[in-house]
């Protein structure tokens, strides 16, 4: 099967085309759709209810998080879930703070159709609200188990082509164990991305807060918060 390239509108999030709709409600990509979903049987085999928290974002939907993040109203976090007080930091520090976990408009890789947050709904009780924190997936915590069986998998190169871009820490995004990433239909999508053509992005849609910070380092920020060593993907 060929599967098409992305237009610009579709890989930043501002085209919703390239999107078929799951039994479960969320959008993805066909071929990343199907792959999830046999990865969801092996993982029933094991035990555990592998679920999306988050799949598609458009744009216009990850602006309005970025905005509210840098403007205040939505609270940013540390590493160790702690609220990170944005007032009394530079709008360096406060662009550096937001990139640990949110990706910049026209940059998130929830819009390409291929990246995915998930949890094990068979570890918590219904009224559970999942967090997608670092506590929750790190040994001892509620999703650990499911993201160890995971990990054991994607070695094995078995784990249906999902394998998770945030792995470790290398001074740029934290570690996010719970997202997962499509790699036959992501890999192609992240050498696409650069800088004219998030410009021309942020220029076609509505105000970008802490722009001017942005492309005052653009260069640097593509290279530690956008690109993701291939190296991170087991399946190569
Ligand atoms: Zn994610």
């Amino acid at each position: 099967m060929t599967t098409p390239a992305l237009s610009w509108q579709q890989l930043t999030g501002m085209d919703e085309s390239h999107l078929v709709d799951l039994p479960c409600g969320h959008r993805m990509r066909e071929q990343a759709g199907q792959a999830f979903a046999l990865l969801q049987t092996d993982a029933r085999e094991a035990g555990f209810d592998l679920v999306i928290a988050s799949s598609f974002r458009s744009y216009a939907r990850q602006l309005a998080i970025w905005n509210a993040k840098a403007s205040g109203e939505r609270p940013v976090y540390d590493e160790q879930d702690e609220p990170v007080g944005m007032s009394s930091l530079t709008p360096a520090q406060q662009l550096r703070a937001i990139l640990r976990y949110s990706a910049i408009p026209g940059s998130s890789r929830h819009h390409w159709g291929t990246d995915i947050d998930v949890y094990d709904a068979a570890a918590v009780s219904t009224a559970y609200q999942v967090q997608l924190s670092a506590r929750e997936v790190s040994s001892g915590g509620v999703f650990d188990a499911l993201h160890c069986w995971l990990d054991q998998r994607m070695q094995a190169n078995q784990s249906q082509g999902f394998f998770r871009p945030y792995a470790r820490d290398t001074g740029g995004v934290a570690p996010e164990r719970w997202h997962l990433s499509f790699a036959p239909l992501a890999l192609p999508c992240s050498g696409l991305l650069h800088g004219d053509l998030l410009r021309e992005c942020w220029d076609a849609a509505g105000e970008l807060l802490l722009r001017a910070e942005i492309e005052g380092d653009m260069a640097e920020i593509m290279r530690r918060y956008v690109q993701v060593p291939q190296d991170w993907c087991p399946a190569l």
